[in-house]
This record gives structure tokens, C-alpha cells and sequence, in this order.
């Protein structure tokens, strides 16, 4: 759907606003979430009260009105502060604008508008029986009546157990292969939810857990764009925004990193030579290799983001750029990971103390897995590179 009225310019306060909520809440709560595996609820609070988590929503339906490239901005931003809030916000966003783009207004009231604006959102598409091919779904919805019975077991859902509301993705009711596929926004109250606790490595905070939906009924009113309509909804709702939020805060997270390395390398000082660590030449090479690689981050994100408002804008699909977002996923993950890794170089033993500087180490681990991993997205990219078809809902391979 076109969006004639994306806003170009958003005004100095409303940057302010939301630096101030970073620096007061996300950044202060970022250590204590991570140790207590404590879901960020105060941060996105904090981020819907001064409105970015309805930075891509319309302004009748309580929104900021704006496009990707503040979307990304602020997710890069949260980023730099703490990853945990940065992929929770990133997929809030990006099912409120799964919901701007295929919703009806009844939904937008309801889903976006509603308790003004402060019902958190995600997606929850990946499924254990299909794993890393998060696309690919083995569940299928059935009928009663004018409702929907959801059954799907959902191997990862950030948020999961938190959320006000899921967009779930499945097979239609009696699909007639694997790419018909129907989404639904599904209440995170609805009698049948069931989500695990998350333990993991790191974006501790995120609860990305397993989640089950047992029998869940959803009413026709929930039901996203049509039947069969999925695919469509994956490819040009789901992905674009998904994949720029992603990138923008492993983008935020290596900035974040390099940062925290830099002011230490500058304060500890040797005092049987009086130099700090940065008067070391070794240690200043390490930091102007990672510098280099973040400053590739920026402005590709920034050309993506403003790409993806155009085809909004034009009304066209943003899936025109999908492998492009797709690199940009894996350069900005591989660059968290390098980046972090060199923090924790230049840093020694203290960077090793827990901390922002290994808990971003630990955090940008999940840039690689998460979907499209980088192994599976350098091959779709590879696949564009040779001229060939992704074919994602090929029966029995690629
Ligand atoms: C922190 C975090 C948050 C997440 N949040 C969400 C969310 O909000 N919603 C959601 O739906 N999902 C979410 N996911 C799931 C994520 O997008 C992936 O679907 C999931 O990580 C896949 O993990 P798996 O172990 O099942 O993959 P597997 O498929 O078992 O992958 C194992 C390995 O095999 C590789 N591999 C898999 N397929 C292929 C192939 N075809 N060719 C070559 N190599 C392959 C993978 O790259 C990986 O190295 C999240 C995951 C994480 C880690």
C-alpha cells in the first residue's frame, strides 16, 4: 500500500526525547537485564510513552508517521545501548508495520492504537520442524466456524510470553501446498499460549523462547490480509523492515562496543610507564581496523532504509531489495562480531569482567543465527550472484 504521507523530516525533540530514554532507561537497566534475564518491559515503556514504537504507524492511529530511515536510526541507537532492547524493538516494529501494511483499521485501532500505543508486538514464524528455514511452516490453521484454530509450535519468538500480541504465521486451513500460508494477530492473552523460559548465551533480556499455541482460537477479525496471502505478506511485510532493523542494531552494537573499548584503552593507564593503553601503537591499530569496519555500517544502512521508503511511498514492493538487505544483515552481524571481538582484545582482563564489553560479545553471537542465518543468506546471495531462483518453498531442498 502506498504511503503518500511518509513524513521526511522529524523534528530535533523527538531525537532528543528518545536519546534521553536510552541514555535513562535503556542503557541503565542494559547490565542488570542481561545478569536476571530480565525482559526489558521498562524499556519499551519508556520508548512508547515518547512514541518510537509507533515510529512507522500513522498519525490517526497514534503513530509517528515516519519512514525506515528514522526506524533504523532509533533501532541502531537503542543498539548501541543494549542488543536485548534493540531486537525487541525491532520486532514490535516490524509487526506493527506488517500490520500498518496489510491490516484494516479496525485492527490498526485495536492492535497499534489501542492503550495509547503501548501494546508490544512480535513475530512468530520460525517453527521447530523447519528450523534455520523460518518461511517454511509444518503447521497448518484449521476452521470452526467463522473462527481460526491455531496449533504451530514455534521454535524462537523474542518476546515471547511478554508480548501483547503475536503475528503468527501458518498454513491456511486445508493449503494447498506450502506457500499458502495465513497470518494472524493473535492475542498474547488467548487461552492456549504456552512459552518457555529463555536461556541462552546472550540478548539475555529478549526472551526468545519456544512458544506453543495449542488450540488457540483466533476470530475472522484477526485474520491478516486474506488466505493465501502469506507469502506476499513474508516477502513485502515481514522481511524489508525486519531485515534493516536487524542489520541497524548489530550496526548500533558495534559502535556501542568500539566506544566502551575506546574510553577504557584511554583511562587505564600503566603507571610503571605511565602510558595508557592507547599510547600503544598495537592497540591503536586494533581500534582503527575495528573503527573501519563500523564505518561501513552507516551509510549503507541509511541508502537501504531510504530505498525501502521510496517503494513505500510508490506504493511498490520493498521485496525488490531483499538481497540487498540480506547483505546487509550479514556485513552488519559479521562486523558486531569483529568488532566485539576486538573490544574484548584491547580491553584484556577487564573487558573480560562482565559488563558491557562481554555482554556485547556474547550478544552479537546471535546476529549470525538469527534468520536468515548468515550461512543461508550468503547462499541466497550467492544464488541472485549466479542468476539462479531462491525457490524458498521448494518441496525437499533448495
Ligand atoms: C535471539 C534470537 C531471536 C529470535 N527471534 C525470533 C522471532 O522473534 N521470531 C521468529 O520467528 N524466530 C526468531 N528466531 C529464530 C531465528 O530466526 C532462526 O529461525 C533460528 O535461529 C534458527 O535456528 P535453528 O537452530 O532452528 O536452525 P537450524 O536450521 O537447525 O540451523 C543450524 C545450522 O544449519 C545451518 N543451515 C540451516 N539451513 C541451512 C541450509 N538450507 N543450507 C545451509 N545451512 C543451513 C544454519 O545456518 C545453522 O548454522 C530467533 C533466534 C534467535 C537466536
Amino acid at each position: 500500500m502506498a504511503n503518500t504521507n511518509l513524513a521526511r523530516k522529524v523534528d530535533e525533540d523527538t531525537y532528543a526525547r528518545l536519546d534521553a530514554a536510552i541514555e535513562q532507561t535503556v542503557k541503565a537497566n542494559a547490565d542488570r537485564n542481561d545478569l536476571e534475564s530480565r525482559f526489558p518491559r521498562d524499556n519499551l515503556k519508556a520508548l512508547a510513552e515518547i512514541g518510537w514504537t509507533g515510529v512507522l504507524n500513522e498519525p490517526q492511529f497514534g503513530g509517528l508517521g515516519l519512514g525506515h530511515v528514522d526506524f533504523a536510526e532509533a533501532a541502531y541507537r537503542i543498539g548501541q545501548a543494549d542488543a536485548s532492547t534493540g531486537l525487541v524493538y525491532v520486532m514490535h516494529v516490524g509487526a506493527a508495520q506488517t500490520i500498518n501494511l496489510f491490516g484494516n483499521d479496525d485492527q490498526k485501532e485495536r492492535w497499534l492504537k489501542a492503550n495509547n500505543g503501548t501494546l508490544l508486538g512480535t513475530y512468530s514464524t520460525s517453527e521447530r520442524a523447519t528450523g534455520g528455514h523460518w518461511w517454511y511452516n509444518f503447521s497448518e490453521a484449521s476452521r470452526d466456524g467463522d473462527d481460526y484454530i491455531v496449533n504451530a509450535e514455534k521454535s524462537f519468538t523474542t518476546s515471547s510470553g511478554q508480548a501483547d500480541f503475536y503475528v503468527v504465521q501458518t498454513r491456511s486451513p486445508g493449503a494447498k501446498d506450502q506457500a499458502d500460508i495465513i497470518f494472524f494477530i493473535i492475542d498474547g492473552k488467548a487461552k492456549g499460549i504456552e512459552s518457555s523460559p529463555w536461556q541462552a548465551l546472550g540478548v539475555r533480556a529478549n526472551h526468545s523462547g519456544p512458544i506453543r499455541y495449542k488450540g488457540v482460537r483466533v476470530a475472522r477479525r484477526d485474520r491478516l490480509g486474506a488466505e493465501g496471502q502469506g507469502k506476499e505478506i513474508i516477502y513485502d511485510g515481514v522481511s524489508p523492515v525486519y531485515l534493516i532493523g536487524l542489520g541497524a542494531v548489530w550496526d548500533g552494537l558495534a559502535r556501542g562496543v568500539l566506544n566502551a573499548a575506546v574510553a577504557h584503552t584511554k583511562g587505564f593507564v600503566h603507571k610503571d610507564r605511565n602510558k595508557s593503553l592507547s599510547d600503544y601503537q598495537a592497540i591503536r591499530q586494533e581500534l582503527g581496523a575495528a573503527k573501519v569496519l563500523v564505518e561501513t555500517l552507516r551509510p549503507w544502512r541509511i541508502e537501504l532504509a531510504a530505498r525501502l521508503d521510496e517503494l513505500w511511498r510508490a506504493g511498490k514492493p520493498q521485496s525488490e531489495i531483499l538481497i540487498p538487505l540480506t547483505e546487509f544483515k550479514v556485513h552488519a552481524a559479521e562486523v558486531a562480531n569483529k568488532v566485539a571481538a576486538t573490544a574484548l582484545t584491547v580491553t584484556g582482563g577487564y573487558g573480560y569482567h562482565r559488563g558491557p564489553i562481554e555482554r556485547s560479545f556474547r550478544d552479537a553471537r546471535a546476529a549470525i543465527a538469527m534468520g536468515p542465518s548468515n550461512v543461508i543468506a550468503r547462499d541466497w546471495i550467492g544464488k541472485s550472484l549466479v542468476g539462479l531462483p531462491l525457490e524458498l518453498f521448494y518441496e525437499g531442498g533448495e
